[in-house]
């Protein structure tokens, strides 16, 4: 059984930044571009070593989410308070396991 468009669609908040796709004869989705994200919140994290600023700085969590219901939902980050950058505690190369923060 295939579905169609509009039972396998996005929410109609995302509709304006979503297209419908067409894959092979018989199957269809949406391809959905991010939306601007804003910065909601910002705590504190702990004082580490920037690997861009060269010293140590503050490093935060910070939660940043869509203007508008989007179907990208918020995301959290680790990022230093001087240069703005996304895991710059982590040494170059390296990525973040969210469960061991
Ligand atoms: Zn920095």
């Amino acid at each position: 059984m295939t579905e169609t468009l509009e039972e396998k669609g996005p929410s109609p908040t995302d509709i304006d930044n979503c297209v419908p796709i067409l894959i092979g004869e018989d199957q269809a989705g949406w391809l959905c571009r991010s939306a601007p994200m804003i910065e909601v919140d910002r705590t504190f994290h702990r004082q580490s070593w920037c690997f861009y600023c060269r010293h140590t700085t503050h490093h935060s969590m910070v939660l940043r989410n869509t203007i508008e219901p989007n179907y990208w939902g918020p995301s959290i980050s680790i990022r230093c308070d001087e240069c703005n950058n996304v895991d710059a505690d982590l040494f170059p190369g390296r990525a973040r396991e969210w469960d061991g923060l």
